[in-house]
């Protein structure tokens, strides 16, 4: 890690990189994080941002605008008995149609009206035209889970789209957002990602996530479109003695590493809480390194692990949480500590949120309804943040 004395310049340029004019960041740095015998491929990537005018908080994220696999593209303009040279509109321009596939659709998740022209064009689609009934949603839901465009169009030849009509039936690429998980402070020119890669098979063919997959395979030598996406719910507190308690398993370890980063680089005196949380302590150890210095430098004042497939038993970060209960009580109510929580939004957030409730009851004394109340009250004192997703 570089010296962390760098003061932040001041945010000039804070609206200039924008959704609709982001920044050309380049890719430095992608390493996988992960070891060979994890289930996961996690990165850590670095994208150099000179010239950005640098504008963002630890807390915040970056978003990505990714560009479709070539691969994925054209296979879908053969689908179509294309060329991939016809003109086609793209936002308020027209460009080809391979590099409109490429650039401005959204080519892998099949929108409602994509599946109802199927249904019009195809001369087989009955199962399909039934579950698009509104009553059949769910099944709708299950039939789709692992399905992309090109499953249909390669399964209903007979549905012809001209490459127009077809860009007319998708809905535009959506950048997507990842935890910034390094501070200005300490590299002043870039921000630091940290992504599990996407990838999956369904239907007898490999799935890959677009933004996942576009920055750990194909963006080593093209620009990397980025732009600033405040979370001012997420940001650390004002005053630099406040104790942090940070729940970050899995890739919502990153605004804790940036967070840990900037605590160092400004000597704050609060006392720092973390818990981590992965499958394997052998192969899914991100930061390992970096968790070990702040360590010894005195910046982590507690540091607690949930390896969850180590032993016959999962155990996942609300269970260590709830080991120390008495102990985070302490934090909370007596020394004022704040509580971040990132990652997972399915079953994470609310397994921590559910072992919060009971170290309030339980340690505080309290009814279940004068728990709920007093978490409720973090929330709105701003001490309870959250970016899950
Ligand atoms: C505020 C915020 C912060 C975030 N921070 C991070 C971060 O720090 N690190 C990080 O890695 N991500 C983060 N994310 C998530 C990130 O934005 C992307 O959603 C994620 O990387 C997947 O994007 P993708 O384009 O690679 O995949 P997509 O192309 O969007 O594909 C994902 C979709 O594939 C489908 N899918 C996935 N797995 C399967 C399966 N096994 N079977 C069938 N279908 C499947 C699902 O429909 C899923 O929604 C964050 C999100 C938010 C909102």
């Amino acid at each position: 890690m570089p010296e962390v004395t760098a003061p932040l310049k001041a945010a000039t340029s804070a609206s200039l990189y924008t959704r609709s004019n982001p920044f050309p960041g380049k890719l430095v740095v992608n390493r996988r994080l992960s070891g060979p015998e994890s289930e996961k491929d996690t990165r850590h990537f670095e994208i150099d941002l000179t010239g950005w005018g640098l504008s963002f908080e630890v807390g915040d994220s970056v978003a990505v605008y990714p560009t479709n696999d070539p691969d994925l593209v054209e296979e879908i303009i053969h689908a179509l008995g294309a060329k991939g040279d016809e003109p086609v509109a793209a936002g308020k321009t027209q460009k080809n149609f391979r590099e409109a596939l490429l650039r401005d659709y959204s080519i892998t998740q099949p929108t409602p009206k994509f599946l109802k022209a199927i249904t019009r064009r195809a001369n087989s689609s009955t199962l399909l035209k039934d579950l698009l009934q509104p009553e059949r949603k769910e099944d709708l839901d299950r039939y789709l889970w692992g399905m992309e465009v090109i499953d249909f169009l390669n399964e209903h030849p007979s549905a012809k789209f001209s490459p127009e009509e077809f860009v007319g039936l998708l809905t535009k690429l959506q950048p997507r957002l990842y935890s910034v998980a390094s501070s200005l402070r300490v590299y002043p020119e870039q921000v630091h990602l940290i992504v599990d890669v996407v990838r999956y098979e369904s239907h007898g063919r490999v799935r890959k996530g677009v933004a996942s997959s576009f920055l750990a395979e194909r963006a080593d030598n093209v620009p990397v479109p980025v732009y600033p996406s405040s979370a001012k719910h997420f940001h650390m507190p004002e005053n630099p003695d406040t104790p942090i308690i940070m729940i970050g398993p899995g890739t919502g370890i990153a605004p804790f590493r940036a967070f840990l980063q900037d605590r160092q680089a400004v000597g704050a005196k609060g006392k720092n809480w973390l818990y981590f949380g992965a499958q394997r302590e052998k192969c899914d150890y991100a930061y390992k390194e970096d968790f070990d210095r702040f360590k010894r430098d005195g910046i982590l004042t507690r540091f607690d692990c949930a390896w969850s497939r180590d032993q016959a038993h999962k155990i996942y970060v609300q269970h260590k949480l709830l080991e120390n209960a008495a102990e985070i009580w302490k934090w909370l109510d007596s020394e004022g500590a704040q509580f971040f929580v990132c990652g997972d939004a399915r079953r994470m957030a609310k397994d921590v949120d559910a072992a919060l409730r009971k170290i309030v009851q339980e340690q505080g004394g309290k009814s279940v309804n004068d728990a709920n109340s007093y978490v409720e009250k973090l929330k709105s004192d701003k001490r309870y943040k959250r970016d899950v997703y």
